[in-house]
C-alpha cells in the first residue's frame, strides 16, 4: 500500500498549482441526502471528532480531507495528531474542537452565516498515527426545499457540485443511505448510479441501523438483495444527535457500535434486560427473530468499511498509475518545450556547471562518510 503516500503528495502539488482539473487523482467522496450521516461516517473513519454534524445543514462547502499516517510518538503522545489547513499554512491545530470551529468559521467566510452553500473547497490535512493514508471529501447533502440564503435551485446546484467530484473515474463513491428509509428512495444510490453506472467504484454505506422500525433489519439491504452493488454494502451505527449533545466521543461510539453488532445476533438488549429474570427460554425462542446481523461480520461496522476502502483504493491506484504517469510526463515535456522557448537564463552556462559540480562533490563526500558509518549530518558539510 506504499503507492498511497505518493499519490497524496502529487495531489497536494497539483492543488497548489491550481491544476487539479487536469489530472484525476483517486479520492473517496461521500454522497447522500442531508442528514443521512455522511459527516458522521467520515469522522468515525478518522477516529476523531472534528467535523460539523447535526440535524440541520452543516456541511456547506466541500471539505477535502487528506489523512496522513505517521508513526506513533509515545514520548510525545498528546502531540502526535494534528490538523493543518491549506488556508493557514504552518499552523498546527492540536485540539480537534478547534478544527471544527475553524471549518465552521471558514465555511461562514465563504458561504455566509445563513445556510448558504459554496463550491469552493476547504482543504485540511490530518496527521495521525491512527489513520490510513487516504483522501476523503465531505460534501453538502442533497436538499429539496431552499432554506435561509439558499437559492431556489439549491437541489440542482448541490447535485452539480456532487457530480463534479464523483463523475471522475478515479473517485471512489461512498453512497450513504439511512437504514430507516427505503433504499429505493436513496438519493445517494441514484447519484452514484448516474456517475458510476456499472457500480465498479461505489460502496454502499447503510447508517442508522440502530433506529430502524421494530421488526425490521437491514439484512436484505446489506446483502444487496434490494439494490445490488458490485462492491457491496457496509452497515454502521454512528452517534445519534443525543449522543453528540451529551459529548459521547468517537472512541466510545466505536465501542458501542461493536457491542451493537455483538449483541444483535443474540437478542436485543431491551428484551434481555426485561426478561432475563423471568425466562431464559423466552430469550432462546426470541433469538430467531433477532438474528439480524449473524454471519454478516464482513458487512458490519466502521472498521470493516475502513478495511474495504483501503483495499479498493490500493487496487484502484495500481490500475490507474500507468496512465497517470504517461499524462504527467507528457505535461512535463510540454512545459520543457515552453521553457526552451524562453531561452537560457541570464547566468552563464559555465557558472552553472561549476555550481553543479560543487554540489555533487559535497554529496559524494557526505555519502561516502555515511557509508563508512561516520553518521555525519549532511547539513554540517
Ligand atoms: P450529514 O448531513 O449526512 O453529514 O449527516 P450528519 O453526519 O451531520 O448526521 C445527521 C444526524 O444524524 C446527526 O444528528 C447524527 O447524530 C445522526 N446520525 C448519523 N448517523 C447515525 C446513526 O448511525 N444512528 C443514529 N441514531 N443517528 C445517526
Ligand atoms: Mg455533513
Amino acid at each position: 500500500s506504499s503507492v498511497i503516500p505518493i499519490v497524496n503528495k502529487l495531489q497536494d502539488i497539483f492543488s497548489q498549482l491550481g491544476s487539479s482539473s487536469t489530472i484525476d487523482l483517486p479520492q473517496v467522496a461521500v454522497v447522500g441526502s442531508q442528514s443521512s450521516g455522511k459527516s458522521s461516517v467520515l469522522e468515525a473513519l478518522v477516529g476523531r471528532d472534528f467535523l460539523p454534524r447535526g440535524s440541520d445543514i452543516c456541511t456547506r462547502r466541500p471539505l477535502v480531507l487528506q489523512l496522513v499516517h505517521q508513526p506513533r510518538r509515545p514520548a510525545d503522545a498528546d502531540r502526535d495528531e494534528w490538523g493543518e489547513f491549506l488556508h493557514h499554512p504552518g499552523r498546527r491545530f492540536y485540539e480537534f474542537p478547534d478544527i471544527r470551529r475553524e471549518i465552521q468559521a471558514e465555511t461562514d467566510r465563504e458561504a455566509g452565516g445563513n445556510k448558504g452553500v459554496s463550491d469552493r473547497q476547504i482543504r485540511l490535512k490530518i496527521y495521525s498515527p491512527n489513520v490510513l493514508n487516504i483522501t476523503l471529501v465531505d460534501l453538502p447533502g442533497i436538499t429539496k426545499v431552499p432554506v435561509g440564503d439558499q437559492p431556489t435551485d439549491i437541489e440542482a446546484r448541490i447535485r452539480t457540485m456532487i457530480l463534479s467530484y464523483i463523475k471522475h473515474k478515479t473517485c471512489i463513491i461512498l453512497a450513504v443511505s439511512p437504514a430507516n428509509a427505503d433504499l429505493a428512495n436513496s438519493d445517494a444510490l441514484q447519484m452514484a448510479r448516474q456517475a458510476d453506472p456499472d457500480g465498479s467504484r461505489t460502496i454502499g454505506v447503510i447508517t442508522k441501523l440502530d433506529i430502524m422500525d421494530r421488526g425490521t433489519d437491514a439484512r436484505n439491504f446489506l446483502l444487496g438483495n434490494v439494490i445490488p452493488l458490485r462492491l457491496g454494502y457496509v452497515g454502521v451505527v454512528n452517534r445519534s444527535q443525543q449522543d453528540i449533545n451529551s459529548d459521547v466521543s468517537v472512541k466510545q461510539a466505536l465501542a458501542r457500535e461493536e457491542s451493537f453488532f455483538r449483541s444483535h445476533p443474540v437478542c436485543c438488549s431491551e428484551v434481555h434486560c426485561f426478561f432475563s429474570l423471568c425466562s431464559f427460554y423466552f430469550i432462546i425462542l426470541k433469538c430467531n427473530s433477532f438474528q439480524a446481523y449473524n454471519g454478516l461480520a464482513k458487512h458490519c461496522g466502521i472498521p470493516q468499511l475502513a478495511k474495504k476502502l483501503n483495499q479498493i483504493l490500493v487496487q484502484h491506484i495500481r490500475t490507474i498509475l500507468p496512465g497517470l504517469k504517461a499524462r504527467i510526463s507528457s505535461q512535463l515535456t510540454a512545459i520543457a518545450k515552453e521553457h526552451a522557448f524562453y531561452g537560457d537564463p541570464v547566468e552563464s552556462k559555465a557558472g552553472q556547471g561549476a555550481k553543479l559540480l560543487n554540489i555533487l562533490a559535497k554529496y559524494c563526500d557526505a555519502f561516502s562518510s555515511m557509508v563508512e558509518g561516520k553518521n555525519e549530518d549532511i547539513s554540517t558539510i
